[in-house]
């Protein structure tokens, strides 16, 4: 007898590997820099909005996510058709590589870079090409250009790069989109523009507004402090837009996340404040990492990187022992968010002692 099987691609997924939880340690707090969380909780308000929103959770979320869309597309000032929401941005990698790809078609991207993107694209049986990241981590956009071939129909550019860090700048990405072929969807994947800090940052509302084949993703996981909630969306012509929404899950943005991400909207000052806290933090990181021997790449995000190689491990490990706890990439480096001042602290003094 033979058993129901799953479709061949099924079988070469790479797991997703969560960040660790911290480990409890007696008499020490331990922190947790492994997923890029926000150390702060939801903005002052939004909890009340999401309880309000739970009260009412034996009915379906509004499917049409109205609130949602109308209070984006005011603050964005994009017409609702132009937009799709979904759980995490995340999810919308995973759409559009589903609705833009047959199987055997390839996706481009920059290597390493988000762990998602490889799964999304196996998920769909699409063919991944990876593109080194340069020496200094950033997007080698030359070269993802020259990887483009028939068979293309996705290029992902994240920016800041998940986990190297640097951002590209807005002439580069305008270079590279005057490189790719109209009918290649460029996806840039902004899951961390509120923290850059650069001179000539992408504008990704820009972009999408001067190319019908360029797409922006965005979450609410990062600095608006909702991970656990999954709400992100994308900005797109609208053709892409909704084919996103065709191929989404239905009532998959749960009510409570839409009450959530509506009260966060409109908070934009305390959200800023928040970010600027955390950019001031990530650059006092840098400095101190800087004086100890330990520079790392331009981080524009909120984490930073140590390319480590074999010794990766041995730095995880020597970070659980001071309680905190980062993100190993195996024979590469490890990442690690900005977190709460004390872990901050932690890791330049770690840095310090690490030869
Ligand atoms: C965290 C992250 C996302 C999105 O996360 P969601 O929680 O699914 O919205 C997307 N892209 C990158 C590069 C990320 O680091």
């Amino acid at each position: 007898m033979t058993a129901p099987q799953p479709r061949p691609n099924v079988a070469e997924i790479p797991p997703y590997v969560a960040g660790k939880p911290p480990v409890p340690r007696p008499g020490l707090t331990s922190y947790k820099l492994s997923s890029n969380e926000n150390p702060y909780p939801p903005l002052p308000g939004v909890v009340e909005a999401a309880m309000t929103a739970v009260e009412r959770v034996n009915r379906y979320p509004d499917m049409g996510n109205t609130e949602l869309y109308d209070a984006l597309a005011a603050r964005l000032r994009v017409p609702t058709d132009h937009l799709a929401l979904a759980t995490g941005s995340v999810a919308l990698i995973y759409q559009l590589v589903q609705a833009f790809c047959d199987p055997g078609d390839e996706v481009v991207f920059a290597w390493r870079s988000f762990e998602a993107y490889p799964i999304a694209v196996a998920a769909a049986a699409a063919t991944a090409v990876k593109v080194p990241v340069l020496a200094d981590g950033r997007h080698d956009l030359d070269a993802m250009a020259d990887a483009v071939t028939e068979r293309t129909r996705v290029v992902l550019v994240c920016t800041p790069n998940n986990p190297t860090g640097p951002a590209v700048t807005q002439a580069e990405l305008d270079a590279f989109l005057a490189r790719i072929p109209p009918q290649v969807l460029v996806v840039v994947d902004e899951a961390y523009v509120e923290f850059v800090r650069m001179d000539d940052p992408v504008d990704g509302l820009v972009t999408h507004a001067r190319h019908e084949n360029a797409v922006l993703t965005r979450t609410f996981s990062k600095a608006y402090g909702l991970a656990g909630l999954r709400v992100g969306y994308a900005v797109a012509p609208p053709s892409v837009a909704g084919a996103l929404r065709a191929v989404s899950l239905p009532f998959g943005v749960s009510s409570v996340a839409q009450a959530a991400a509506v009260a966060s909207l409109e908070r934009e000052p305390a959200l800023l404040e928040r970010v600027a806290a955390l950019v001031a933090e990530r650059d006092r990181v840098v400095a101190g990492l800087a004086d100890a021997g330990c520079p790392v790449p331009e981080p524009q995000g909120n984490f930073v990187w140590f390319e480590l190689g074999e010794r990766t491990l041995e730095f995880a490990a020597a970070a659980d022992e001071v309680g905190i706890v980062v993100r190993p990439f195996a024979g590469e480096g490890a990442r690690v968010s900005i977190g709460e001042t004390e872990a901050n602290d932690r890791l330049i003094e770690l840095a310090r002692r690490w030869r």
